[in-house]
């Protein structure tokens, strides 16, 4: 196969409004700078726009194989019917028109770091100066007896949105008054660590008012969980005695699973559930392995500072495929997306990359009304070099608060994800 040709790039293109961009062709590239991304997510896309803006003219490249991109943030809400997947998914024809990214609908299958040259599924090759590889996560389909790719479609993740969170959403709606709704919660590092317990505590606000007699049990192989206080609290008060947590040291880790029997098996014992929700153990998507990105974890080691790959040079891994010490959150994939836009287009100009300080904001909804929060700032430790969280500048909202407090909480979270959702792709 062939490096990409102008001609033959037009037709992969997302839209007429990026072929302004092909003033020049690949041969003449070598003076302008090459930037490709993989994967135009939270991480992916908001780089894309951000590096435009630090480097107006280097030639972006954004390869994702969706016409549209569909928000995890937010999906929980579309599983018990407060929302639809609708106002969760946007295309990328702003990062094209505004920003003059180049969105190539492929996949990228493979990358030459020596080349310096990604293939994409259609065989053709795109070369780079600087590859930014952010794909996300992918499930382990071999980590837990039971699960597996066919079993997955009985027992949805739901932890991609889009079908599977509608199938996720007809499997509660259908759950007879009376069963229990088990969630069962991987061991961390997974994405977005506060999701499950947003999750059981929207299945709670939905059985309560339409299955009064149902229970929804989570079973955890973590011991604590992020916001846990203002969790617990929010059950007690919202839904008493529908929920119950195992936590890892009293047998809530997952054994396996029997997706024709509809049970679980974890150390406290074997589970009937009426839904089953297992939430997977994760690893970095299927390019970062491939690609020789991820370590033992399966994750991508990077320098916090520039997320530079630690194993492959000249690429750089985003968002919830790297291990930067940053939680794995559409937040905090979009801020550290701008902090390596900076470094890379410093580096480009030969100039010092500072140290870099993170704020991640989390809010997670118990009832429509009723949400909590949390802050966070994370800088680079100056002894280890890895990013860690910084008491300073680090609070919750509080135990005991009013629920008007929750309610205003609940409007901020509204107010924050259609920033997020614009400051990413808008
Ligand atoms: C239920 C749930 C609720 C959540 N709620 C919140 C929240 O309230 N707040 C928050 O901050 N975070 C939340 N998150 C986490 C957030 O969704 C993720 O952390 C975020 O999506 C990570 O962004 P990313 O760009 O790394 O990956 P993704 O968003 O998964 O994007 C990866 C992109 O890469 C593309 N891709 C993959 N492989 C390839 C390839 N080979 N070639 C080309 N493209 C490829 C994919 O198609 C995809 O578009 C939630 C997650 C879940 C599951």
């Amino acid at each position: 196969m062939t490096e990409i040709t102008r001609r033959g790039f037009a037709a992969l293109v997302g839209g007429a409004a990026a072929l302004p961009l092909f003033g020049t062709s690949f041969a003449s590239a070598a003076r302008t700078p090459r930037v490709v991304v993989i994967g135009g997510g939270f991480a992916g896309a908001t780089f894309a726009k951000y590096l435009r803006r630090a480097m107006p003219t280097a030639r972006i490249t954004l390869v994702e194989p969706k016409k549209s991109y569909v928000s995890c943030v937010y999906s929980n809400e579309v599983v018990v019917g407060l929302s639809t997947l609708k106002p969760l998914t946007v295309g990328y024809a702003a990062l094209a028109e505004a920003y003059g990214i180049r969105h190539v609908r492929r996949s990228a299958v493979a990358i030459d770091p020596v080349a310096r040259r990604v293939t994409l599924s259609s065989g053709d090759k795109l070369p780079y100066d600087k590859l930014v590889v952010a794909p996300g996560m992918a499930y382990r389909y071999d980590a837990l007896p039971g699960w597996n790719e066919e079993t997955a479609a009985l027992l949805p993740a739901a932890w991609h949105a889009g079908p599977e969170t509608t199938q996720l959403a007809a499997r509660l709606k259908a759950m007879p008054n009376g069963g229990t709704a088990i969630i069962t919660v991987p061991p961390a590092p997974y994405r977005c660590p506060p999701a499950p317990y947003e999750r059981a505590s929207l299945f709670a606000w939905y059985l309560k008012r339409t299955k009064p007699a149902a229970k929804v049990l989570i079973l955890d192989a973590n011991e604590t969980f992020p916001k846990q206080a203002l969790f617990e609290e929010g059950w007690a008060k919202l839904f008493p005695g529908m929920v119950t947590r195992i936590p890892g040291s009293k047998g809530g880790a997952v054994q396996s699973v029997d997706a024709v029997a509809m049970r679980v098996v974890a150390g406290a014992g074997s589970f009937s559930g009426a839904v089953i929700n297992i939430i997977p153990p994760q690893r970095a998507g299927d390019l970062a392995t491939a690609a020789g990105l991820t370590d033992q974890t399966g994750w991508c080691p990077v320098d916090p500072r520039t997320f530079a790959s630690k194993l492959v040079p000249d690429v750089h891994v985003l968002g919830d495929a790297a291990a930067s010490g940053l939680p794995k959150s559409a937040t905090s994939a979009n801020a550290g997306a701008k902090v390596a836009a900076l470094a890379i287009a410093k580096l480009f100009a030969g100039r010092p990359v500072t140290d870099p300080l993170f704020i991640n904001t989390c809010y997670s909804r118990l009832a429509p009304d009723y949400a909590i929060g949390i802050a966070s700032v994370f800088g680079v430790d100056p002894v280890s070099g890895a990013i860690v969280v910084r008491n300073t500048g680090t609070g919750t909202s509080p135990l005991g608060a009013s629920l008007g407090y929750r309610k205003e909480e609940a409007e901020d979270a509204d107010k924050w994800f259609r920033a997020l959702m614009s400051d990413t792709f808008a």
